[in-house]
Formats: structure tokens, sequence, C-alpha cells
């Protein structure tokens, strides 16, 4: 009981970050933390922003300090149109079905849930010696894209897999990119790639 009321006070803690609050030198080492954590999973610049309530400056020196090398610039394109083409919709879907089943299991703040369902995804690309062509950073967009109601999840008609779509898409005709792949799908002969 008094577990799961720190876990939940915990949980609070970590999803609204106070910009403002005195900070606490544990508070500090916590988000240190999890900086480090998510600049060693790739995240970029704008990630660590949103994520941690250390200092832009802060966060620069730190990923260089653990990147080896300045972070690149530039912002990813504001549009969720990525998500939705064939390959890269494939590969959102796997990942999102993973953070999915996750978020309903255990209690984990959302850092920690992205980060979890990250690396699964990723081990699963791997074992299937597939590359891995959603980035932490395009994972962690996806969440955000999701949240906002601006992408959902759709079951295909066909094969009842759940896939990454927008939000008005219909369900009643709605058919996967495996189920109904494009003339030009499989064809790649780059290594890593889909192949059907
Ligand atoms: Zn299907």
């Amino acid at each position: 009981m008094t577990a799961a009321i720190a876990d939940t006070a915990t949980k609070t803690k970590a999803t609204t970050p106070a910009k403002s609050s005195p900070k606490s030198v544990l508070d500090e080492s916590r988000q240190i933390e999890r900086a480090a954590m998510l600049i060693q999973m790739g995240a970029r610049m704008q990630v660590l922003e949103s994520e941690t309530t250390l200092s832009y400056e802060r966060l620069i020196r730190l990923y260089k300090e653990i990147a080896g090398k300045s972070p690149s610039k530039g912002q990813l394109p504001f549009s969720t149109d990525w998500f939705l083409t064939w390959q890269e919709n494939i590969h959102s879907s796997l990942f999102l079905n993973i953070y999915e089943y996750l978020s309903k299991g255990v209690s984990l703040d959302a850092v920690e849930l992205l980060t979890k369902a990250y690396r699964l995804y990723d081990e699963q690309m791997r074992m299937a010696q597939i590359e891995p062509l959603l980035s932490f950073t395009r994972a962690w967009r996806l969440v955000k894209f999701v949240d906002a109601g601006m992408l959902t999840r759709t079951a295909c008609k066909q094969c009842g897999g759940q896939f990454v779509t927008e939000p008005y898409e219909n369900a009643r005709h709605y058919t996967c990119g495996l189920c109904n792949p494009p003339a030009r799908a499989g064809k790649s002969k780059s290594a890593g790639a889909l192949t059907l």
C-alpha cells in the first residue's frame, strides 16, 4: 500500500516537471541520470529538452560529454506522414503495440515506458536481422502524436493486427501494409529492409 502511494507520487512528479521549483540535489542528479540515459538511447535535443528540466546549455554539455560529439542541429519535421508510409508504418506499428502493451501492465513513468518499449522493439528487429528503421527520437515523436490524437491504431480487417493510422481511418475498410503492400514493397535490395 505504502509502496503504491510512493510509486504514484514519483509518477506524478516525473510526468509534470516543475521548472520553477527549487531544485534539490537529488532531483538534479535524477535529471542528469535521465538525460544521460536518453542520450545513450540516441535521443536528440528536442527529446532532452522536453523530458528533463535541465537547461539547454547544460544539456549541450552533457550531450558532448556522453556522445562525444555535438548534437545534430535542426528539428524533426512536424508531420505524421513518415509514420504512415509503408515500411515505416510497419516499424511504427510494431513499436506502438509494444508500448501500448507495456503501458497496461507495469507502472512506469512516461520516459521509462518509452525507453523500455524502444529497447524491446530494437531487440526484436535485431533478432529478425531487420534494420530498426524507427529511431528513438521518432518513437518519442510517435507517442506524442498518439497522445495528441493526431495518430491512432486501427485493426486491419484481414489480419486483425493493430496498425498506426490517421484517427479518421475507416476501420471497416482498413487493410494494413502487410496484407495489402504497395507494388514497390519488398523489392528493396538494401540490407535489413523488410522483404515479403
Ligand atoms: Zn493486415
